[in-house]
């Protein structure tokens, strides 16, 4: 929308002043930042769980000195005794008449690998970059959420819902029972999901299509036991090999996706460059691209599969032996416009008739997660875009994501009306997941500018 056309109301406080409070206040921030990529607070099922309760609480203390009230770590209860991560919720009520704004981020981290420089649980500054797991993903939105209330202090003007979930990363297993349980604590007109990423260094963006995400664990089964492999091998192929077979059917020729019933659903309106692409991905200079199309459509429109975990003999254990069974996770992507229960199922019926050789294969469906798409002009989108830009002093890149955020499709089922804001700290060298996270500091405290100025521009009534 135009400006011109509609003069945008005076926000309080003005927008230097907010821009001094976050400056002032920056180094809390980082302070808080700190204390959480300190506690490795891994939510993998074969994790040592102990950490994450610690930094549940210390979500919860954190929250409370920002004025965050009734603070309290909840647990779903489920049926079926599924595990659940804890979460944090909080209110602050907001004025009569004024809209509620849901902040969620995630405090929970990936496992690390051994390719860090630093070590991922002590936070590391070299140059603008602060290193450690979670700096980024998500400890950044984290942060980002509770520097914007800090900046806004006593003049936040709207109610406020915080929600940090302890189990994003394996996939928000209890996410629907905890807002089944704690609906009329979550419930909101807005909610930003701060745990997105921007364009690149310098240029914000907002985030309007996500991939869904299924997961299946393939076993393979070729005989009743190990035998060996002089005696037997050549009539019998060992079940790792015959696995290997099976998972390269999931792919045509040129890598796209061979699966009935999978396919590009849409088409990208930015463009992604493939050196860009190159880049941030760290491909190696000789290795070719897989899939058809703009790398935009391939990314964000258009399913992907990948083989995320596979139960062999280790090489350092090897022996002369047929093994008679190997296991896989599967993990595929699924695009905006599908449903994701059915995208799984295509997966798995493909899998079990491409058994090869008639080897035994069992397969075991985790919980799907939904795709979804955001609409560009709804009222907080507006207010967005108007933050960011202030903030950045450059217009947001609307863009897509490749990665899953499938609690968005559960909020808005629950909540119908509800805005959804997915807005981030990452940038394309954030490696999130990876060896050397890291987070931008200046992209920060943009950030946090950015939250405190959509706040304030949310509690200025629409005229
Ligand atoms: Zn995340």
């Amino acid at each position: 929308m135009n400006s011109a056309d509609h003069p945008i109301p005076p926000i309080v406080p003005d927008i230097e002043e907010l821009r001094r409070r976050v400056d002032d206040d920056f180094p809390a921030v980082l302070a808080d930042l700190n204390r959480l990529i300190a506690i490795p607070s891994l939510s993998a099922p074969t994790a040592d769980h102990t950490p994450l309760e610690r930094s549940a609480e210390l979500v919860a203390t954190m929250a409370k000195s920002v004025g965050v009230q009734d603070v309290e770590i909840v647990r779903a209860r489920t049926e079926a005794g599924v595990w659940g991560g804890p979460g944090v919720l909080g209110r602050i009520p907001g004025p009569p008449g004024a809209p509620t704004v849901l902040l969620y981020a995630h405090h929970d981290v990936q496992p690390v690998t051994d390719d860090w420089d630093t070590d991922p649980f002590v936070p590391t500054q070299v140059g603008d970059r602060l290193f450690g797991r979670g700096a980024a993903d998500d400890g950044a939105g984290v942060v980002v959420h509770l520097g914007a209330l800090r900046a806004l202090g006593s003049d936040l003007g709207v109610g406020i819902a915080v929600f940090i979930e302890g189990e994003e990363e394996v996939g928000s297993p209890t996410f629907a029972h905890l807002l089944r349980e704690h609906a009329d604590r979550l419930a909101a007109d807005v909610v930003v999901v701060a745990d997105s990423d921007n364009w690149e260094i310098g240029t914000p963006a907002l985030t309007v299509s996500l991939r869904g995400v299924a997961e299946l664990t393939v076993t393979l089964r070729v005989s009743q036991h190990a035998v060996h492999s002089g005696m037997f091998g050549g009539p019998l192929l060992d079940a790792p090999l015959l696995l290997a077979r099976l998972l390269a059917t999931l792919h045509d020729s040129d890598g796209a996706v061979a699966v009935a019933g999978l396919g590009p659903t849409g088409h990208s309106e930015l463009a992604y460059p493939e050196d860009r692409l190159r880049a941030d991905a760290a491909i190696l200079p000789g290795v070719r691209l897989a899939g058809h199309g703009p790398i935009a459509d391939r990314l964000w429109w258009s399913p992907s599969i990948d083989l995320i975990g596979f139960d062999a003999t280790r090489v350092d254990d090897a022996s002369g032996t047929i093994a008679p069974q190997a296991r896989a996770r599967v993990s595929l992507r699924v695009p905006p416009g599908m449903d994701a229960v059915a995208a799984q199922e295509a997966v798995h019926r493909h899998v079990v008739d491409h058994a090869p050789f008639g080897a035994e294969v069992s397969v075991d469906d985790g919980v799907p997660g939904e795709p979804f798409t955001l609409p560009t002009d709804s009222p907080a989108m507006e207010a967005a875009t108007w933050a960011l830009t202030t903030a950045w002093g450059r217009e947001p890149v609307l863009q897509g994501q490749g990665g899953s955020i499938p609690l968005t499709h559960d909020l808005a089922r629950t909540f119908p009306g509800i805005d959804v804001l997915l807005t981030g700290v990452e940038d394309p060298d954030s490696r999130a997941h990876s060896g050397n996270e890291s987070v931008h500091l200046g992209e920060l405290r943009r950030a946090v500018l950015a939250e405190a100025l959509l706040l304030a521009r949310l509690a200025v009534p629409v005229s």
